[in-house]
């Protein structure tokens, strides 16, 4: 996907101060002093995204245990998390469509609704800032990337080059409007409604756990190249393949915050550039209205030059880069907290349906 119109058109820059080290005259000057106050960014974000990646692996531990005991007829050793129905979002999509037809809440998934929405409120507050702050495959991405960084490429990442990745960043809208058209356009209610209840979506949880706890050789084969090409591609899956990253990105251009760069502090090191996961082109912008940007503040940590990078509304003082994982953090625990308390979260499916499910689709023991 390409810079919006808005940023394609900005100014020419003025030629570059040069990125080299400073002149002997400058070496004590305050700006040479100067210590980014938001370093701390990155360091935090990491803490922020493990926290989640191991509230996932404890909700992914929890529900392994549901899903063996409901798959038996023996009495059931925990509770389903309704936290696992992140992961189905396609049905996610169909509750949004059931939602807008009925007014009615999806009832079998109902957390997996809340947090495509919470998702989307992040996206209109902050780009794609669930992605960086709270998506565990965003998470992954990012580590693949740093052992990448550390093992490979110590010396400089290769950039994909802007023929090859623009085209390929397309790819995940192309499955984006494949998914809108079928379930907007092509399902009518009732088939919906059939889809949501069928075994096959009580199963879908279980049926994504077996993949990844007993892969074949194909799931293998294709989450090894992933991995692999994340090693030497930064965020490959992310920008290239992932419909859901493709529909916050949509979001992200109502989304008034976004980073912007005074070209007057601007001493075109390129810092900024080099820190950004997605390879957008910083140093080269007034505003990053990018829908590929994640609001991961990586590039305003990195920036060598004081007032120069800074997040803002459009026409207004610069603001706290805080503000974007503030967002996005703020909305995902408010949405948890109002849907929990308006019976929204948890499912209203019961267990014995479930088991009834498990047989269905031949999963029971
Ligand atoms: S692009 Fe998709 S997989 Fe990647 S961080 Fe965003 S939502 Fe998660
Ligand atoms: S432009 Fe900055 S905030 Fe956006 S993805 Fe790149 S490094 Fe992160
Ligand atoms: S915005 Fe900051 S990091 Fe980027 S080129 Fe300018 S001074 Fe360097």
């Amino acid at each position: 996907m390409t810079e919006p119109a808005s940023a394609a058109s900005t100014p020419p820059l003025p030629p570059p101060r040069g990125g080299e080290a400073p002149a002997a005259s400058d070496a004590a000057s305050p700006r040479s002093r100067w210590r980014n106050p938001w370093r701390a960014l990155p360091r935090v974000r990491w803490a922020v995204q493990l926290a989640y990646l191991a509230f996932l692996l404890l909700t992914g531990w929890q529900f392994a245990r549901f899903a063996a005991a409901a798959a038996g007829d023996g009495p059931l050793g925990a509770a389903r998390p309704p936290a696992v129905e992140a992961f189905l979002p396609i049905a996610a999509l169909l509750g949004l469509k059931r939602l807008l037809l009925t007014g009615a809440w999806d009832d079998v998934h109902p957390a997996g609704l809340a947090i495509l929405l919470a998702a989307l409120g992040t996206a209109l507050l902050a780009r794609k800032s669930f992605c960086a702050w709270v998506c565990p495959v965003g998470t992954l991405s990012r580590a693949l990337e740093w052992l990448g960084r550390r093992t490979l490429w110590r010396r400089r990442w290769p950039a994909v080059p802007r023929w090859l990745d623009l085209p390929l960043s397309g790819v995940k809208y192309l499955l984006l409007a494949f998914f809108a058209f079928t379930v907007f356009v092509r399902m009518d209610l009732e088939a919906v409604e059939a889809f949501l209840h069928a075994p096959y979506n009580l199963v879908a949880d279980a049926k994504l756990l077996a993949l990844f706890t007993s892969p074949g050789a194909t799931s293998l084969a294709v989450l090894g190249g992933l991995a692999a090409l994340s090693l030497v591609v930064k965020h490959a899956w992310c920008r290239w393949l992932c419909p859901y990253g493709a529909l916050l990105g949509v979001a992200s251009w109502l989304s008034p915050l976004s980073v912007r760069r005074d070209p007057e502090a601007c001493n075109d090191c390129q810092a900024c550039t080099r820190a950004c996961p997605v390879e957008i082109p910083v140093h080269a912008r007034l505003r990053v209205l990018s829908p590929e940007c994640t609001g991961c503040m990586s590039c305003v940590a990195a920036c060598t030059s004081p007032d120069c990078l800074g997040v803002t509304r459009k026409g207004s003082k610069a603001w706290s880069p805080w503000v974007v994982p503030a967002a996005a953090l703020g909305v995902m625990l408010v949405a948890w907290l109002v849907a929990r308390a308006t019976g929204h979260w948890e499912t209203s499916v019961p267990v014995e349906t479930f088991r009834w499910a498990y047989r269905a689709m031949g999963m029971a023991r």
